[in-house]
């Protein structure tokens, strides 16, 4: 099969969050099964900083984003995981060579609807340019969700067209890209597409509902996410709409990267360790990274990690509660926090940092290396995320011997055993749910998985090992990826229009 990524994060090149971790691996994966991926995204500021070499091509073209404004790109070009993935970026300056990817600590950008209609507009020109056959474009998130339709709303738009099929994974339902109703001229379109079938969401132009009402098939990062976004609570108001596809929604779980996330040959770890050497490995870390942020070197101070972007989504809300609680009232906890984003969490978590020296390892920002560290060094991980379509960092806690207390929602709930009575002794026990999502529930939880430390470090030890053990491997994921595809190709094409 060719298989065609339209995606605006991969790794090496472009991250925000574990977007490009899943388009950074999977192509990669699904191509060393034997099928042609090639990955298309915008030429961002980053992708200049990853070494690789990037060669400039001569496929230019240009589009006419208004009647006024005749937009042009080039196309650039790499190949990354051992050559076996080309790389395709869309070179326009104006719109992506800039400091992020999608906005400032002061909000979006103000043009992301013209910056990405562009990009949905200017792949299907680089899809024809290159010139190579395409079964299925894989779309990813709202960033490329305009591209089923405008395929559907222009089939004879270039010939490749006729025999491709499109898919649409949900990284995460809650971003939309929704805009007013002026931003569809962006599309070129007639008005007439402008409807509830095709671009419109009451009134405006919603990039995820298009993407969703017009794909031949959609994807989400877990089944049990797969599920949620069906419901009032979990749909973000497109509930309705998911669940008059939900025979096409599959759910298939995001895996790790073992060449990147494995404690064993992780170059940005101190020590490296595996399912044996894990209490020294761990250890040494541990003390590395007490002793680079200042905080109290003791290893019998457990160390509770956190990793993400600080939003709402991944429990800031309660989180820091009690991360005042016990810096406040002296409990015998460490912690470390790296993650950047809302400006509100970012001020209480420095108050805290400074309040309580030698207690609060913080870092405000983005550091890879870090998060490795923090992996690999902390003893319990948190993740009390509202929602969480897959979630990485659980899983990189599992391999890394860091166990995670999690909510149980979306791919949390699918990845982590929770520690119970039955689960301790049949051996399968990895982590710790909260009974609720609240600041007590996890105050509480924290004490359970605290209280097994230190009284039952046997038991402790078994969860840690069962976690390490686990299979999240990329390759699980590239076969059921595969099988989907193989599915949406059989596919009849779907006629959208009303
Ligand atoms: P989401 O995609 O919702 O942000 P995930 O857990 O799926 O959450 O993926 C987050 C990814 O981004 C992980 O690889 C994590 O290590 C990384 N990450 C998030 N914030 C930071 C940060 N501040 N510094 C380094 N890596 C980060």
């Amino acid at each position: 099969m060719n298989i065609v990524y339209l995606t605006t994060e991969a790794v090496p090149f472009a991250k925000t969050g574990g977007l490009a971790d899943v388009c950074g691996t999977l192509p990669s994966e699904v191509a060393a099964l034997g099928h042609q991926c090639t990955v298309i995204m915008p030429a961002f500021r980053s992708i200049r900083h990853t070494g690789l070499a990037i060669e400039t091509t001569n496929i230019t073209f240009a589009i006419a984003m208004s009647d006024q404004k005749l937009v042009g790109a080039r196309l650039l070009k790499t190949t990354f995981r051992d050559g076996n993935v080309t790389v395709w970026f869309i070179e326009q300056p104006q719109y992506f060579d800039r400091d992020s990817l999608y906005g400032t600590a002061d909000g979006d950008y103000s043009d992301n609807a013209e910056r990405f209609t562009f990009f949905c507009r200017a792949a299907l020109q680089a899809i024809d340019r290159i010139g190579e056959p395409v079964d299925i474009v894989h779309c990813n998130d709202w960033q490329s969700g305009l591209v089923p339709a405008l395929m559907a709303a222009r089939p004879k738009s270039y010939p490749w067209i006729a025999k491709a099929r499109t898919l649409l994974s949900i990284h995460n339902l809650a971003y939309q890209g929704q805009f007013w109703s002026e931003a569809f001229r962006f599309t070129g379109l007639d008005w007439s597409h402008f409807n509830h079938e095709e671009f419109e969401y009451f009134n405006q132009l919603n990039f995820l509902k298009t993407g969703i009402v017009t794909a031949d098939r959609i994807s989400t990062v877990s089944p049990r996410y797969a599920q949620e976004i069906c419901t009032v609570e979990q749909g973000c108001g497109l509930n309705e709409i998911l669940q008059g596809r939900s025979n096409e929604l599959h759910g298939i779980l995001n895996g790790i990267d073992e060449s990147i996330w494995n404690p064993k040959t992780d170059p940005k770890l101190v020590v490296n360790y595996d399912v044996d050497t894990f209490e020294h490995g761990k250890r040494e870390n541990k003390e590395s990274l007490q002793r680079r942020f200042g905080i109290d070197v003791d290893d019998s101070l457990p160390l509770i990690g956190m990793v993400g972007r600080l939003a709402s989504q991944k429990g800031w809300d309660i989180i820091l509660p009690v991360l005042r609680w016990h810096l406040s009232e002296n409990r015998p906890t460490q912690w470390v926090v790296l993650g950047s984003g809302d400006p509100i969490y970012e001020a209480e978590l420095r108050l805290l940092a400074e309040e309580f020296p030698g207690r609060l390892a913080l870092y405000l920002g983005f550091s890879d290396e870090l998060a490795h560290q923090i992996e690999a060094s902390s003893d319990l991980f948190l993740m009390p995320s509202l929602y969480e379509p897959c979630g990485l960092n659980q899983l990189y806690s599992l391999r890394y011997g860091t166990v995670p207390v999690v909510t149980q929602t979306g791919g949390l709930a699918d990845t982590v055993i929770n520690t119970t009575a039955e689960t301790l002794d049949s051996g399968t026990a990895t982590g710790f749910f909260l009974p609720t999502p609240s600041a007590l529930s996890l105050d509480e939880t924290i004490g359970r998985a605290l209280q097994l430390r230190y009284h039952q470090p046997e038991k402790w030890k078994q969860i840690v090992k069962t976690g390490m053990l686990m299979d999240f491997s990329w390759r699980k994921s590239a076969d059921q990826y595969i099988e989907l595809y193989a599915k949406t190709i059989a596919l009849k094409k779907r006629s959208v229009l009303p």
